[in-house]
């Protein structure tokens, strides 16, 4: 990852609730006990490096009361992002059903014990009594799936690496979550016109996400670029200078420097306009520029360098999206952009995508130095934008997608591998990534068509499966993933059998 400077989540204090559910008899002191050994196992899950957040003990819960109250309590806590439950004794669930009903925020149920191994020669019913997980979260679980909770359940020991991976992948995508919820979306202008997948009703998207998509008149950053100081142009202008390869025409005292001072403008007006609106995504349309000189490019790079979302064309959807998925994959390696599946190469070789945008790619996706250049637009009719060009690195990653599908929402996945170019790509002047589609080229392409996917992707090199999954289980969003194992026929079958549950579920 070349450049970002999101936020630590450790600074905004997010964590998630450890409930550790019982009853009154089993007496003071097993429930002593009891309250020892599920801090322990509190203690032994923090300690896992791949958690992105804490979880934080609360005292073991053995009335429908004290559900009730700590399930409220969970769920108007800004930092509680989610609660993780585990009946480490029999904690009979019709004493769940009211916290549950009132519960607003993710949650994981947790079948564990505090020993792992059976003690075999010295187990009698005083370890029978206290160590009951095996039946009391079945007895938990079956209230969950009666209230048809949108719940992750993870089984094993939280020693086990597999159990605090897969822990840790919703604790990510509670946040993506807790980030949707409190979404708010700056779009200047409209979508482009005519173009279907980009439009979308942006009340079922606050219904379904959370997240406030609201249209500003480009008027609106005409005046705040004309508001930028000049000290403060000085500054990034020499920051460009240190971080980028920028060239001899655009550096200082260079015939085109102006034209780069120019998008340092964009980039400080656009920050201070969705600093001051407490925004985190947003929009353009070159095809509603108004006064602007240039599209925002290296502006709308720099942006998203930051954890910015964006989408072009007025694309809301994947703006969210990206901001989304850059919450989920914070700290971690690899990096995530706006993307489009640009052009294709059928052969020699292995088929490939060349992704791009008119100008629009995250540095983040990129290890090598990008290069700080000015082309022409063929579109658009303003003066020529000064962009970022780099090649994404290869790695592991995968495409995804949100569709508003009329009646519901939609999410597409594709696993991909990011490869170097064939060959180097030396008139292409703006920054690009190279990939692989699994399973192949062909089936990729047939089942993102299918799925009614769109052409405007977030691409991440740094986002688990896992967690795009525990994410759409939240959201209750339909998600369809294209893996190794796909095939067109199996993929397309699902599309209609989900299309038959979701008509037939509460969820349409
Ligand atoms: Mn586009």
């Amino acid at each position: 990852m070349y450049y970002s400077q999101m936020k630590s989540l450790s600074e905004k204090g997010l964590e998630v609730w450890f409930l550790t559910g019982s009853q009154p008899l089993y007496g003071a002191d097993i429930l002593a006990q009891v309250a020892d050994q599920s801090k322990q196992v509190v203690a032994t899950l923090n300690a896992a490096s791949e958690l992105p957040i804490k979880a934080t003990w609360k005292p073991v819960l053995t009335t429908p009361e004290d559900i009730k109250a700590l399930c409220l309590e969970a769920s108007a806590n800004p930092n509680c992002i989610g609660v993780i439950t585990w009946m480490h004794t029999f904690s009979p669930a019709k004493m769940w059903i009211g916290g549950l009903n009132a519960l607003q925020v993710p949650i994981l149920h947790l079948n564990t014990q505090a020993n792992s191994e059976l003690p075999w020669e010295s187990i009698d019913m005083d370890f029978m009594n206290l160590n009951q997980a095996a039946h009391g979260d079945r007895e938990h679980g079956h209230v969950q799936a009666r209230l048809h909770l949108p719940r992750k359940v993870v089984a094993g020991h939280v020693s086990d690496k597999k159990v605090s991976t897969r822990i840790a992948h919703w604790m990510r995508a509670a946040i993506g979550w807790n980030t949707a919820q409190n979404l708010k979306l700056a779009r200047f202008g409209d979508n482009m016109r005519f173009v279907a997948v980009t439009d979308g009703d942006k009340t079922s998207a606050q219904i379904t996400l959370g997240m406030s998509i609201e249209a500003y008149g480009v008027n609106a950053l005409v005046d705040a670029v004309a508001a930028v100081d000049s000290a403060a142009l000085d500054k990034l202008v020499a920051e460009y200078e240190q971080i980028f390869e920028v060239s001899a025409e655009l550096k200082k005292g260079g015939a085109r420097h102006d034209s780069l001072r120019y998008q340092a403008s964009l980039e400080i007006a656009l920050e201070e306009f969705l600093t001051a609106g407490n925004f985190t995504a947003f929009t353009t349309n070159f095809e509603d520029l108004g006064a602007l000189k240039q599209l925002p490019g290296l502006a709308v790079q720099r942006m998203m360098s930051k954890g910015y979302g964006f989408g072009g064309e007025g694309d809301w959807k994947t703006s969210a999206l990206l901001r989304i998925i850059k919450s989920m994959t914070e700290g971690l390696p690899g990096g995530t952009s706006f993307m489009e599946d640009y052009t294709y190469h059928f052969g020699p070789g292995e088929p490939k995508v060349l992704g791009a945008h008119m100008l629009e790619v995250c540095p983040t996706i990129t290890n090598q130095k990008p290069k700080c250049e000015i082309h022409p637009l063929g579109i658009g009719g303003k003066d020529d934008p000064v962009r970022l060009v780099f090649n994404a690195t290869p790695a592991h990653g995968r495409v995804v997608g949100l569709m508003d599908l009329g009646d519901r929402f939609r999410i597409v996945s594709n696993d991909i591998e990011v490869v170097k170019p064939d060959k180097e790509l030396k008139k292409l002047p703006v920054a690009c990534a190279v990939w692989k589609p699994a399973p192949s080229l062909a089936t990729s392409a047939e089942s993102w068509i299918y799925a009614g996917g769109s052409h405007h992707t977030v691409l991440s090199t740094a986002l688990d499966p896992e967690v795009l999954s525990d994410f759409a289980n939240i959201a209750q969003v339909e998600h369809l993933r294209i893996s190794a194992s796909t095939t067109s026929e199996e993929f397309h079958k699902e599309i209609k059998w989900n299309g038959a549950f979701y008509k037939l579920s509460s969820l349409t």
